[in-house]
Order: C-alpha cells, then sequence, then structure tokens
C-alpha cells in the first residue's frame, strides 16, 4: 500500500498499524524525504461491498434456513438440486 506525505507528497513508510475495528485502522507514517522528516497518522477506513463474500452469503443462507420448519428446508433443498441439475 502507498502513502504519499500529505505535506510534501513524497512516499512515505508505514511504521505502524492501530487497529481499531476491524473496518478502521491508524497508519503511522514517517516520510521518506530527509529534508521533509513528517510523521503523521493516516486513517484506513473500509467504505462499503462491491460483491458480497462467500462467507456472507453462506451466513445469510443459514439465517435463512433457521427462519423455516424443516419441511420448507427440504423442499428448497430439493428445489436447488433439481435446478443445478438442469443446467
Ligand atoms: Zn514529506
Amino acid at each position: 500500500m502507498q502513502v504519499n506525505c500529505a505535506e510534501c507528497g513524497n512516499k512515505a513508510i508505514i511504521t505502524s498499524r492501530q487497529v481499531l475495528d476491524p473496518k478502521l485502522a491508524n497508519l503511522y507514517c514517517v516520510c521518506k524525504n530527509a529534508e521533509c522528516g513528517h510523521s503523521f497518522v493516516m486513517n484506513l477506513a473500509f467504505s462499503h461491498t462491491l460483491s458480497p463474500s462467500s462467507f456472507q452469503a453462506k451466513r445469510m443462507m443459514i439465517e435463512m434456513l433457521r427462519g423455516m420448519d424443516q419441511a420448507e428446508q427440504l423442499e428448497l433443498l430439493a428445489q436447488a438440486q433439481h435446478n443445478a441439475g438442469a443446467i
């Protein structure tokens, strides 16, 4: 990951990372330009999902299946198998 100095625009080194949350971290940076020497903290934040994780999709399916009784679950599984066979 490339971080540039906010003062001189030169490349900076990330010296450490403080994870505040799985979606937010503070990056401690030092400018590589010896004449500048700026040290600073940048925020690295998650923005939004473009395509859901397959883990997320499985969790959602399990949650939805839990909300159904066993007959409905079996009916859906039978439909899924039938549709997979048609492809
Ligand atoms: Zn700098």
